[in-house]
């Protein structure tokens, strides 16, 4: 193997890059990227960078050093457009034609937009760099305060309701049209308490209400019609209604699209020598008997090294290893810090085993058919982290409740 190309400039392509390095492959690596930025990181721009407490520098993924040491060519600012898995080649959007031994799939997701969404000055999305430059620049050059208008209480759209409204002292409206914020993630009970965080802090969450359309006042957003007809006046919408896989450039390539890129345990993407990382892979996870797609950064961050890992084996005649993992994300709103290891769902018993959701300091176990499934801490990090043991274990419910019940007294 003498060239890997790795498409995805972020944070699982780098992490694949840096992971060729230290196991000991020395031949040529072009990272592909369709934004002209390197590598940042994602987290802060819905927290510290939308605040305007950190600037561009501070969120880099690795500082000019680091980076030089990896020995990377960087094609940024032209976005792949097509995969040939017979010969080899990735198409660039400007033409290039990039030749690989080895692949790594790294385009993460975009955001999902509203049909019918109009192009009005005042309607943002949040996933990238530009996105969190456009969106603080709207919140933060005003007189007044903007009337702030979040569509979907999800992860990101809370967060950023959060940072409008603690940063610039915006009044901040969430619509949320399932019965309570977070219900995917978190599920209803456990969502709602996420909720109520915001609730104290002036924030409007309206749940089981009905987008309509984003109204405009000539050329600038002026409100949100909703399906009972009522409308919510804002200055500044955020669109946050969850993403989409950016597998466009890979129609037509032979591999397994299917909300997502289809990988087998070992994140190979079902051609020779092609691996998948980040928050578009769909495997199998062993650990939970379960194919999943996770998007949150440690996962992308576990799968890069993974998956560089497993092309390096591969390309030298050894075995690949399953890729198993438990879950992990984060989430700072307010003074919450929301901590949530492994993988719930809808039938979950869910039992409240430290401290009171009235509190907004909490841990809560997820579990189902008798094993642990899940752990969510809200302001409770010494409670929740040592949980991603007993996950990773395979724990009994009865075994999580009584370590929860020990380490709770
Ligand atoms: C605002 C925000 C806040 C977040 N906060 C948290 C948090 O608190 N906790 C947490 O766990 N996770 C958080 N996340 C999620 C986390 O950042 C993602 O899971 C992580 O960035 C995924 O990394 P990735 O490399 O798979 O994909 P991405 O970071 O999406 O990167 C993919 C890259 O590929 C590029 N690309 C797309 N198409 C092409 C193409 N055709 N050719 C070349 N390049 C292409 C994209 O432009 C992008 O640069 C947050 C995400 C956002 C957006």
């Amino acid at each position: 193997m003498e060239h890997v190309v790795v498409v995805g400039s972020s944070l699982a392509g780098l992490r694949a890059c840096e992971v060729l390095r230290s196991g000991g492959f020395a031949g040529a690596i072009t990272v592909v990227g369709a934004e002209r930025h390197l590598p940042y990181d994602r987290p802060p721009l819905s927290k510290k960078f939308l605040a305007g407490e950190w600037d561009v520098d501070q969120i880099a993924l690795r500082k000019p050093d680091a980076l030089g040491e990896l020995q990377l060519t960087f094609r940024l600012g032209a976005g792949a457009t097509a995969l040939d898995t017979v010969r080899r080649t990735i198409t660039l959007a400007d033409g290039g034609v990039e030749q690989y031994d080895g692949l790594v799939i790294a385009t993460g997701a975009s955001c999902r937009r509203l049909p019918n969404q109009p192009a009005l000055a005042g309607i943002h999305e949040l996933r990238t760099l530009d996105d969190a430059i456009a969106l603080r620049t709207d919140l933060g050059s005003r007189a007044v305060p903007a009337r702030v208008v979040v569509i979907g209480a999800g992860f990101i759209g809370l967060e950023a309701a959060a940072t409008a409204r603690r940063a610039y002292g915006c009044a901040v409206t969430v619509l949320e049209g399932l019965p309570a914020p977070l219900v995917r993630a978190l599920g209803p009970d456990m969502g709602s308490a996420i909720g109520s965080i915001h609730g104290d802090q002036g924030v409007d969450i309206r749940c089981g209400v009905q987008v309509a359309t984003i109204e405009g006042n000539g050329t600038r957003v002026s409100g949100v019609r909703l399906g009972d007809g009522s409308l919510v006046d804002a200055d500044v919408v955020l669109v946050g209604i969850g993403v989409v896989p950016n597998t466009g450039w890979l129609v037509g390539s032979g591999l397994e699209l299917r909300d997502g890129v289809v990988c087998d345990a070992t994140l190979n993407a079902g051609a020779p020598g092609v691996y998948a990382a980040g928050d578009l892979v769909r495997w199998p996870n062993g650990l939970f008997g379960e194919e999943m797609r996770v998007e949150h950064w440690t996962t992308a961050s576990e799968q890069g090294a993974a998956a560089a890992s497993n092309l390096l084996a591969v390309s030298r005649g050894e075995e690949a290893t399953p890729f198993e993992t438990v879950p992990f994300f984060w989430s700072d709103q307010f003074d919450a810090r929301i901590q949530y290891l492994g993988r719930g769902g809808e039938h979950d018993e869910v039992r409240v085993v430290a401290g009171s959701v009235q509190d907004h300091r909490f841990m809560a176990l997820y579990g189902r058919n008798g094993r642990l499934r899940a752990a969510l801490g809200v302001s409770m990090p010494k409670m929740v982290m040592p949980m991603r043991r007993l996950l990773a274990e395979r724990a009994t419910w009865d075994d999580a409740l009584a370590f929860a019940a020990e380490r709770a007294v």
